[in-house]
This record gives C-alpha cells, sequence and structure tokens, in this order.
C-alpha cells in the first residue's frame, strides 16, 4: 500500500491510475454491465492510458443500476464474479427511487473496512477508545462497514441496533463510550432526550462523535451544535453504497478529504458534465478502486459539492470538498429568483440553541417555488430569526412557530423538507 499523505498530484494520478488499469483488468469480459458500456462507448480497457482518459467513459447513473436489476433480477449484471464469491448484501434507503441491492466479495468488504479506518485515523481514533454505533443495524451498509472498519484500528465496538434513544444514552454512558457514530441529526436528537431526561452529556466520556448516513456534520452551525452539545469534537463522513466510504474530514474541519487513495473524484456541472474548476461547484462523481467485485466507474452521486483544491493545513494534498456536501443538486430550489440549497436553511437554523427541529415546506406559486419554514421554537424567536434569513438569503421566508415535540425525529436520512409542490 502507497502512503499518500504528502504525495505530490503527479503521485497521486500515477496511483490510481495502476489501480484503475488493474481493476479495469479484472472486470473485462467478466462483468457484463461495464462490457456494454465499454462497447457502446466504442471503448477497450487498453484505451486507458491515464486518469484524463477515463473521461471518454459515458457516466454511470444510478437509474442505469436500477434498470439493470430489474432486467437482470434479483442483483442485475454489474458482476464480476460468480455469485459464491459474495459474501455480503445491502441496499441503497431507496428514499430517491428504488432501492438498489448491491453484493460484496470478501475482498471489498475488506476494502471497506480499510476506507473507514482512513475515517477513523483521520479523527484521531485509537485502539484505547470505546466506539458506540447509535444506529439500528438493518440493510443500509453505512454502520455495518463503520463497524467491520473499527475492527481494523483495535476499538472496543458497541453495535446499539434495537435500542430506544434512552437505553443508547444509558448503554454509551454504561460501558464509558468514548466515540459516538451516527448521522448528525441523531446525535442532536439524542442530545434533546438527555437534556428532557436531566443527563448530563458533557459528563460523559465522548470526546469524538464521526457521522454518516446524511450530511449536515460539516455544516459549521450544526457541527458547533453537536459539539456544544456533547462536549466533543464532531467529524464528517461521506460515503454511498453504490461507491464506497469515500470521504472523511481531519483536524483543520476545512471540508471533506477525498481518499484519493481509493477513489478518482472529478466534479463537473451537472448539465454540460464538464468539469469545474476551484472554487466552482458541481456534481461529485466517483471511481472506486478496490471494489471490483461490484464496481462504480463515473458514478453520479447527485450530490452538489465546492471544488476546495488541494491545500489543507492538515497536510494533505488531497482534493477538498469545501463546506463537505452541499445538498443534492436535484435539490436546488429557486425562491423568487434567489438559487437556494435546503442545507444551506441548517446553518442559519442551527445557530439558535432554541431551535429544537424544523421543516421546509415547498409549494409552487404560478411556476415558483415558495418556501415556508415550520419551526419548533418560542414564537417571540420568530422576528430574530426571520431577520438572520433575510440577511444570509435576501430573502423574506415565512416561518411558523409550532409547540414543541410537533415535527418528526430521526435517526437516519432526515427529511425535512416537505415537497407541495404538483407533479410534473
Ligand atoms: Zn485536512
Amino acid at each position: 500500500m502507497m502512503d499518500l499523505e504528502g504525495a505530490t498530484r503527479a503521485q497521486i494520478a500515477a496511483h490510481q491510475l495502476q489501480r484503475l488499469q488493474e481493476g479495469l483488468r479484472r472486470i473485462s469480459t467478466h462483468n457484463r454491465f461495464y462490457e456494454r458500456k465499454f462497447a457502446s462507448a466504442g471503448l477497450n480497457i487498453d484505451d486507458i492510458q491515464s486518469i484524463a482518459n477515463l473521461a471518454w467513459l459515458p457516466f454511470t447513473i444510478k437509474r442505469e443500476l436500477v434498470a439493470d436489476q430489474e432486467e437482470y433480477p434479483p442483483f442485475g449484471s454489474n458482476l464480476t464474479y460468480a455469485p459464491s464469491a459474495y459474501i455480503r448484501l445491502h441496499q441503497t434507503s431507496g428514499t430517491t427511487g428504488h432501492p438498489l441491492k448491491i453484493l460484496d466479495t470478501q475482498e471489498n468488504w475488506d476494502w471497506w473496512a480499510k476506507c473507514w479506518e482512513t475515517v477513523y485515523r483521520a479523527a484521531g481514533v485509537t485502539k484505547e477508545d470505546i466506539l458506540f454505533l447509535a444506529f439500528g443495524f438493518g440493510p443500509f451498509i453505512g454502520f455495518w462497514s463503520a463497524y467491520e472498519g473499527a475492527k481494523r484500528i483495535g476499538t472496543l465496538t458497541v453495535p446499539g441496533g434495537g435500542m430506544t434513544s434512552l437505553q443508547r444514552l444509558q448503554a454509551l454512558q454504561d460501558v464509558g463510550a468514548t466515540v459516538l457514530v451516527c448521522t448528525p441529526s441523531y446525535a442532536l436528537h439524542l442530545a434533546e432526550i438527555a437534556r428532557e431526561q436531566h443527563i448530563p452529556l458533557h459528563k460523559s466520556r465522548i470526546r469524538l462523535t464521526i457521522h454518516a448516513g446524511e450530511p449536515g456534520a460539516s455544516i459549521p452551525a450544526t457541527r458547533k451544535r453537536i459539539e456544544e452539545a456533547w462536549g466533543a469534537e464532531t467529524f464528517d463522513h461521506a460515503g454511498m453504497t453504490e461507491i464506497g466510504a469515500y470521504g472523511f474530514t481531519c483536524s483543520a474541519h476545512t471540508g471533506i478529504h477525498i481518499n484519493e487513495e481509493e477513489f478518482i473524484a472529478e466534479i463537473v456541472q451537472p448539465h454540460s458534465g464538464q468539469a469545474v474548476t476551484e472554487g466552482e461547484k458541481g456534481e461529485l462523481v466517483l471511481t472506486n478502486l478496490g471494489r471490483w467485485g461490484s464496481p462504480a466507474l463515473r458514478y453520479r452521486t447527485g450530490d452538489l459539492v465546492e471544488h476546495g483544491g488541494y491545500a489543507c493545513a492538515c497536510g494533505r494534498g488531497s482534493l477538498l470538498l469545501k463546506g463537505g456536501i452541499l445538498g443534492r443538486v436535484d435539490d436546488m430550489l429557486i425562491v423568487r429568483g434567489v438559487n437556494l440549497y435546503p442545507s444551506a436553511l441548517a446553518d442559519v437554523l442551527h445557530r439558535f440553541p432554541e431551535i429544537a427541529e424544523y421543516q421546509v415546506l415547498v409549494t409552487r406559486d404560478g411556476g415558483m417555488d415558495e418556501i415556508t419554514l415550520r419551526v419548533e421554537c418560542p414564537a417571540e424567536l420568530v422576528p430574530r430569526l426571520q431577520e438572520n434569513l433575510r440577511l444570509a438569503f435576501s430573502l423574506r421566508i415565512p416561518i411558523e412557530a409550532v409547540e414543541p415535540q410537533t415535527l418528526p425525529r430521526f435517526e437516519l436520512k432526515a427529511r425535512r423538507v416537505i415537497d407541495q409542490r404538483p407533479r410534473a
């Protein structure tokens, strides 16, 4: 294994090309899905002689994989090996359509664990830590891979499945857990329960929180809120069932680093597919370099990110996604001419400790998007909140203050945006 910390861009590209070519040789003639894609582009795997050549290959999109699984049930044709080679099955949540089933071989599963090891090491997790995963262990891959990855650090790992939130709070105090892994929404929900139950969280031994399952932990106000509630340092991680655990935050908290040892990242304009440059926003496209049993080549993640260059105070020279995952490309609203991502609202709302939870209602008025916020907060906060939103977005956003505990809470993939627009 090559250590890419401190490597030059040329060294990183050389490493990626070597891994890519090795992998392509493995999948060629064995993986019907990618065999068809190469053929339709008139490409041969030997044509890929540089990382730039990868752009000759068409993007892979989720819809394609879903259609492939319908055509070749139950697992689709993006499989490089015989069915008996696979040991793990997970599936996507299906929040944005049909759930996708993805298989992993033992080798691929070890690779997932290795990618998580990178996340843990960047956050400073050691074998002295006790890690608690506050998550119901279902078919979603995120926390299983986190569980598996902790083994590589040698950390004592506690699964928090099948428990109520209160039981989880008690369990993590009881074992003296020092690292909490959960979604950012759920970390805040646990903190809320602790407050209600008069459990002093800052007296728990939790020193690090690491987040998965949904973005949010890179939004400054959200991170600060989690850190204050838990008296801990908060780290983000980014991954996808279809791709792998591809990104992590370092102690500089500048954004998400791409793990370029295991992934090739491109950031493209969503409509043209052309690469954006540093400082610009676009859709993240990823190629994984260690999951050849069910690979993803130029996979369009649908996530909006900002190209943050390659310089970080931590010394890593890998591609940085400034501010983490900014939202879904499809989620952009145009409210009275202002481009607005619902995730950007969190950075304002989470600055107010009085706000427990919120919801964004999206409606359409004469072809224009309109939003209303439903906020669990005291009514007297509304004018100050409205002023802060106006300063941030140059919009007057209607706010409805609602009673405490009336809005839903989430363990995984918070759904705070309620789209009431008529279907086109
Ligand atoms: Zn860094």
